[in-house]
């Protein structure tokens, strides 16, 4: 029998349309276990640490000998907005550490950093009572390809193209953005912005405002009476997979959301938002609606990490040193594979997070293409193009670049680097 297509509402038509990212995603999913022998330099899962394993498996077996802690966290709904002893000791730990002015009030718990932004973007943006729309401000655009369809209504985003700089020179084959400000500030007089936001490490680029950058974002919103949303799911203060010195920010308009996932956590769907009281209560309230409660289990966890601070040190210690090592591992078998066949290529400065942004300028095809000839040789990457939503003009240096996960082993990456560079030469101008 066959069945018929149900009538979706507008509300189901916006988030089940023709969502690229959402189909991308389930092709990476779909490979990963049809095709065990596919080299996946496409996915966002962190590695498995074997130091920070060892911490949870340590963790797991404390919570099953303490048989009231174990039955606490699996047999508790937490009020919506988190688990109190969670709120207050991540307040306490942030306030004792940074000076900050947090309390447990300016905490909230969601299931994971992606449903806060989902939150968040659609409580700040989109139409408002008085008959205006207001935006989300992107300010460093490529950014992260998980905000894309969180909007509930069209036209959610405007992002600003960068400025491209090459800090050791173009002969270096590395570049960096930085943030135009005065493309910042022209957005914000042309368009109703509720707030500026940007993931720092980025996804997919690798790129780490600088602290000169964020103080510049943090004045711009206070002059505009609008938020900074700072996503540091990569970042300081944890997990704090940052390869530069990047210091944690937080201020009166911030609203900073952390996570568990890049920790090596990311099955607890564990995200936590600090900011404004009335933000975090509504926050609360929108999480109570959509899931009733949060997963305890992350927050049980990690609570004595926090309570004690040593969430604060696993970048430092075990996360920081293993990505950077797998970082400049992977940028070797790069050069080695582009330089050895004479391509134009650049590399965006390695500063945190998971990936690299490969930059072939001289690419025949857009890299969408690009990704399925690579799939065809059993080689997974994210074509750049996904990254670039909410500019207003063209730019062809979308088309042109790829991110590449080097969280996987060093024997695959470096096999799907020669591939991907192999399959370079032959679209290349
Ligand atoms: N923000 C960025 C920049 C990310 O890369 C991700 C996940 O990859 C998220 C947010 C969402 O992460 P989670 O929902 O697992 O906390």
């Amino acid at each position: 029998m066959t069945q018929r297509q149900p009538e979706f509402s507008v509300f189901g038509q916006k988030l089940t349309g023709d969502i690229g990212i959402y189909g991308l995603m389930e092709d990476l999913g779909r490979a990963m276990t049809t095709h065990p022998d596919m080299l996946m330099l496409g996915g966002g899962n962190p590695a498995a640490v074997p130091a920070m394993q060892q911490i949870f498996r340590e963790r797991m077996e404390e919570l099953l000998a303490d048989g009231s802690s174990f039955d606490r966290m699996l047999g508790n709904y937490d009020p919506p907005q988190g688990n109190p002893r969670f709120q207050q000791s991540m307040a306490d730990m942030l306030s004792r550490t940074y000076g900050w002015d947090v309390a447990a009030e300016n905490i909230a718990i969601m299931a994971g950093g992606q449903s806060a932004f989902f939150f968040l973007f659609n409580l700040l943006a989109g139409p408002q009572s008085d008959g205006s729309h207001k935006k989300i401000l992107l300010p460093l655009c490529p950014e992260y390809i998980g905000y894309c369809d969180q909007g509930l209504t069209e036209d959610m985003f405007v992002a600003c193209r960068p400025h491209i700089t090459w800090p050791k020179g173009e002969a270096s084959r590395e570049f960096k953005y930085t943030i135009d400000f005065e493309a910042v500030e022209t957005a914000l007089q042309q368009h109703n912005v509720a707030a500026i936001a940007v993931s720092r490490p980025t996804n997919p680029t690798g790129n780490v405002i600088t602290d000169d950058e964020v103080r510049r974002l943090a004045a711009l919103v206070e002059q505009h009476g609008i938020y900074l949303i700072l996503d540091n799911a990569y970042g300081v203060p944890f997990p704090g997979v940052v390869f530069t010195d990047a210091s944690p920010f937080y201020g009166p308009n911030t609203i900073l959301t952390l996570s568990l996932s890049k920790l090596g956590l990311p099955g607890t769907r564990t995200g936590i938002v600090v900011g404004d009281a009335h933000v975090m209560y509504a926050l609360g309230q929108m999480n109570g609606i959509a899931g009733l409660a949060n997963n305890n289990i992350g927050q049980q966890m990690s609570l004595p990490w926090i309570e004690d601070g040593r969430i604060l040190q696993f970048g430092e210690q075990i996360l920081r040193p293993y990505y950077q090592e797998r970082s400049n591992e992977a940028l070797g078998f790069l050069r080695d594979a582009f330089d050895s066949r004479n391509l134009n290529w650049a590399v965006h400065a390695s500063e945190g997070a998971f990936f690299h942004w490969l930059w072939l300028p001289e690419l025949t095809i857009p890299t969408r293409k690009f990704y399925e000839r690579l799939k065809q040789r059993n080689v997974l990457v994210v074509p750049g193009e996904y990254f670039f939503f909410g500019m207003q003009s063209d730019w062809p240096h979308s088309q042109q670049c790829l991110r590449l996960s080097f969280a996987q082993p060093a024997d695959k990456v470096k096999q799907a680097l020669d591939i991907i560079a192999d399959e370079a030469l032959q679209n290349s101008r």
